[in-house]
């Protein structure tokens, strides 16, 4: 496997034994060809070799059939809204998919039928690692020498220019030595083939054998999307998203009509490693913006589509404006059409503060897929106070939660105020806070989770209180769960939740210079372009 082509699957291989992933047989009988193109993109995803295999085969995927399979099978019946997935065979009804959920139904069922096999062929570690280190340790004597503790605190570490993280601790072996840890940067590919040949171990003979069966249902709806949809976030989740809405759309004969769709991203550069579960882009999006990418995707995708996008992050400065700018103009339905039609983004690729401001004004729907909870709180603030729904999940490891918040919460009523104050950017990415290792499985689940719930909710509003207001899956039971969430804040205003979790009773809770562009830290200077509205 060529460096890059390891790379891709490098955020997941602490969750999974990837050798034994690469090496999986599994076959398919039956026919269903969204069902088949999304077994096989979350098998190209997850880095099996070769899928499907007509012989040695470790087990069978055995789609829409009402004949029990002789081979170790997994059962998936698509269904009218949902399907049904099973290690035993069972007459449950087979009928057709609604058409504009069918991408994103068979999505779910193929990344759950390729988790239960990771499960069921012992290829998820009982350890997950979130990530690897390589230290070299230097035990030093400090007791016959003049090296001072302050003297300790000046050493720095090199590898060749390189300065490297050095930390010191005392060896309490009544030596008196001091234990220098210098962490090596990753880089070399000597240092990764070391990596990669150190391992952790674990008894792990528990395999997988009872029996499994999960059955899925969401609300019906056929007609296609219309409105005004603001997406915050475009990686592993927002991907997901928003390849289950297009994908709807065009199964049910559409091209985007009638449909606006903003989004804000300001991660200005898609990597190797992010392509393996970031479904829209692939190596020539690669050191592009991702919010760039994904509005030039969907254009493509859906000629009558109206996409603008903006590198930059949606936050605290536009709620205050939302709350510190009171306006008389009310919503019309006239501005609509319109609405996309003259962006201008700077040279950062960002948009202006009034357009950002109009944006949210007229939305309808604000779908998050954001990397921390801060960002998710203030978001959900700004969607209680333009009263629209808010569609938000998050997902991390092998589990993660989905959230539908409309009039009756925010996220400090259902996780609390201490979350929003939560900063930490949980990222795979070098620079996040918290490590985390990420697999396709969770994030495909979690973003065609909210792809559906933005298509029912663009199709048909009412029907999405229908669906669950909180779902989580955990990667171990392979089940979506409903839950009735907790309710930690008092009173309906849920923008006062945000405000007081923020830690400011007032409005006027900072104080941000509107005329500057939102995304400061855009220091690459990127050609100017022009919005993209086909
Ligand atoms: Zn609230």
């Amino acid at each position: 496997m060529s460096p890059t082509e390891s790379e891709k699957y490098s955020r997941q291989e602490g969750l999974v034994h990837q050798p034994r992933v690469e090496k999986l047989r599994i076959g398919l009988k039956g026919t269903n060809p969204l069902l088949e193109e999304q077994l096989i993109l979350i098998s190209k995803h997850l880095g099996v070799k070769e899928f499907p295999v007509t012989n040695d085969m470790d087990m069978e995927i055995v789609i829409d059939s009402n004949k029990k399979n002789e081979k170790k099978s997994l059962y998936i019946n698509m269904k009218e809204t949902g399907f049904n997935l099973s290690t035993e065979f069972n007459t449950a009804e087979i009928s057709k998919t609604l058409a504009l959920l069918a991408p994103g139904l068979s999505t779910l069922a193929a990344a759950m039928a390729w988790q239960e096999i990771l499960k069921r062929q012992n290829c998820i570690r009982s350890i997950p690692i979130m990530k690897k280190y390589a230290t070299v340790q230097f035990r030093v004597n400090t007791q016959f020498t003049n090296i001072s503790e302050d003297d300790l605190a000046g050493v720095q570490a090199f590898h060749g220019d390189q300065r490297l993280a050095l930390f010191s601790e005392p060896c309490n072996d009544g030596t008196g030595h001091v234990r220098l840890t210098a962490r090596l940067d990753l880089e070399s590919p000597a240092l990764s083939e070391i990596l990669k040949s150190v391992d952790l171990k674990i008894d792990e003979s528990c395999v997988v054998e009872e029996p499994y069966s999960f059955e899925f249902t969401i609300p019906h709806v056929e007609k296609l999307p219309e409105g005004n949809l603001v997406v915050a976030g475009v990686g592993g989740l927002g991907t997901w998203s928003l390849y289950t809405l297009f994908r709807g759309v065009l199964n049910a004969g559409g091209a985007g009509q009638g449909l606006n769709v903003t989004i804000f991203d300001p991660d200005e550069s898609i990597e190797i490693h992010n392509l393996n579960r970031q479904v829209l882009y692939n190596e020539t999006h690669v050191d592009r913006p991702k919010a760039d990418c994904a509005a030039e995707i969907l254009a493509s995708n859906l000629p009558d589509l109206n996409v603008g996008f903006g590198v930059q992050a949606l936050g605290l400065p536009e709620l205050d404006y939302l709350l510190t700018h009171v306006e008389s103009e009310i919503k019309s339905d006239e501005d609509d059409v319109d609405l996309l039609e003259e962006l201008e983004l700077t040279e950062n690729n960002s948009l202006s503060t009034d357009e950002v401001k109009n944006i949210l004004k007229e939305a309808d729907l604000i779908l998050c897929g954001v990397d921390n909870l801060n960002a998710r709180g203030v978001l959900s603030g700004i969607s209680s106070h333009l009263k629209i729904p808010f569609i938000n999940a998050g997902a991390e490891n092998f589990s993660g939660q989905f959230d539908v918040l409309q009039e009756s919460g925010c996220m400090a009523c259902r996780y609390g105020a201490d979350s929003v104050r939560d900063k930490r950017i949980t990222s795979c990415q070098e620079d996040g806070d918290v490590p985390v290792a990420s697999i396709v499985t969770t994030t495909a689940i979690f973003g065609a989770l909210e792809g559906l719930s933005a298509l029912t909710a663009l199709s048909e509003m009412s029907v999405l209180n229908q669906w669950p207001t909180q779902a989580i899956w955990g990667g171990r039971s392979n089940r979506l769960q409903s839950l009735q969430p907790p309710h930690f804040m008092q009173g309906n205003d849920h923008v006062e939740h945000i405000l007081q979790a923020l830690g400011d009773l007032n409005s006027n809770l900072v104080k941000v210079d509107m005329n500057t562009p939102l995304q400061s830290d855009n220091r690459n200077g990127a050609v100017k372009k022009e919005s993209k509205h086909q």
